[in-house]
């Protein structure tokens, strides 16, 4: 990836300087070696070293795993490129030649995608800076998949240690045909956060339930009712979504247990909304335990995760624009915004313009065969991110590269 480069078009982009092959064979290594957040070593070094050798000022361990390149390229305006690394605890079962050594671990998000991205963006970057001036960051982050790698990073002084941003920019693989860019101006993700809830009941023999007060089945209420917050209470203009994703309860067949616990997860797009369904959630859980006698309160424990992630309309318009111009008007659209979480926002300061995009990764082959005669139905049957199958098609690897190049130069002077 160390070729000499070419600048060319109304939209500036560099292209000359991409080695479609250095780059699959990146993006394949680090597939094969995929870490858990905070555990991003070998990754986070293997992008170090990149950066170091394009002549970044590099620093590493910035929230552990975290990596900072810094290129300061004369006046102009400070760009910030992110790509997160971390992989999922997930058994892949793509059945790739380049498929993961690592038992139980997985690159099922694109993380791997991303950070290759990221290294050939900033390669480029660096070859062509006789085209342009400021300053570009580099930004390898941890710990995405709910394990707070953004926070971690802006605690470990990402805002102060390093040259403020004009701008932040990113994107995420996702599923679709390969060779659109969606971008949504605004809204683009939802809020994400969990709630603990624990029933305190009396517990006893399995044979004289009339002794006891049956956490099992008030926490079985309380699900139930909880599918009535957003059926009945949320207006049907509001996106929401309340999943109970853990129900733990009892040791053994003939027990009555003491306790139950629930694992809620809620995804809201508007914060008068997420208030208001903490409330019912709360109110609800409150309300069975009561009904039930339970001898204690509940516990319900609010672990704030992702906030909405809301693009800047302008920089999100401008950057668009580049992409239509680079790839075809038809290439890119706006999907709407999506329920998923991310926490890419919270690395940009305050006032600081964001803008992020998707790169549709699924192959052709994968499409055709899917089931469904649109996008909305065949989106839903082809392997997501997340999922075991997972598996993007590497001709994305050199569009996602000039994707970024593209949005970096329409911001640099
Ligand atoms: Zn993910
Ligand atoms: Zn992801």
């Amino acid at each position: 990836m160390n070729e000499p480069i070419a600048v060319a078009g109304r939209t500036r982009e560099i292209t000359a300087g991409l080695k479609p092959a250095a780059l699959e064979d990146f993006y394949r290594d680090l597939h094969r070696h995929p870490e858990l957040a905070f555990q991003e070593h070998r990754t986070a070094a293997k992008l170090a070293a990149c950066l170091r050798a394009a002549g970044y000022d590099v620093t590493e361990g910035v929230a552990r795993t975290g990596v900072v390149g810094v290129l300061a390229n004369g006046d102009g305006p400070v760009v910030w490129l992110r790509g997160d690394m971390d992989a999922l605890p997930v058994q892949e079962a793509t059945g790739l030649e380049y498929a993961s050594t690592v038992d139980g671990v997985m690159h099922a998000c694109g993380h791997d995608l991303h950070v290759t991205w990221l290294a050939g963006a900033a390669e480029a970057l660096a070859d062509a800076r006789a085209t342009w001036s400021g300053t570009l960051v580099v930004i390898g982050q941890p710990a995405e998949e709910s394990g707070g790698g953004a926070s971690a990073m802006v605690a470990a002084g990402l805002h102060t240690r390093f040259p403020r941003p004009d701008a932040l920019l990113g994107q995420h693989v996702t599923p679709g045909l390969a060779g659109f860019y969606p971008h949504t101006p605004g809204l683009t993700m939802s809020a994400s956060d969990d709630i603990d809830v624990v029933v305190h009941g009396v517990g006893g023999h399995g044979s004289r339930p009339e002794s006891t007060i049956d956490p099992v089945v008030t926490a079985a209420y309380i699900v139930t009712r909880l599918q009535t917050v957003v059926s009945r209470e949320v207006a049907a203009a509001h996106s929401v979504v309340l999943t109970v994703g853990q129900f733990h309860s009892g040791t053994k067949h003939n027990i009555i247990p003491a306790e139950a616990r629930l694992s809620l997860n809620l995804r809201t797009q508007d914060p008068q909304v997420r208030h208001r369904v903490i409330g019912a959630v709360r109110r609800i859980v409150a309300g069975e335990c009561r009904t039930a006698g339970c001898p204690v309160p509940p516990e319900v424990t609010l672990r704030p995760g992702y906030p909405n992630t809301v693009n800047d309309t302008a920089l999100d318009g401008q950057i668009a624009a580049a992409h239509r111009e680079l790839f075809g008007a038809e290439t890119v659209f706006d999907f709407g915004p999506a329920m998923g979480s991310e926490d890419f926002s919270l690395l940009a300061p305050a006032g600081v313009p964001y803008d992020y995009w998707y790169v549709t990764s699924t192959p052709a082959d994968v499409w055709e065969a899917a089931p469904g005669t649109d996008l909305a139905e065949k989106i839903g049957k082809v392997p997501g991110n997340h999922s075991p199958l997972f598996a993007p098609d590497p001709s994305v690897l050199v569009p996602g590269v000039r994707t970024l190049v593209s949005a970096a130069l329409s911001r640099l002077a």
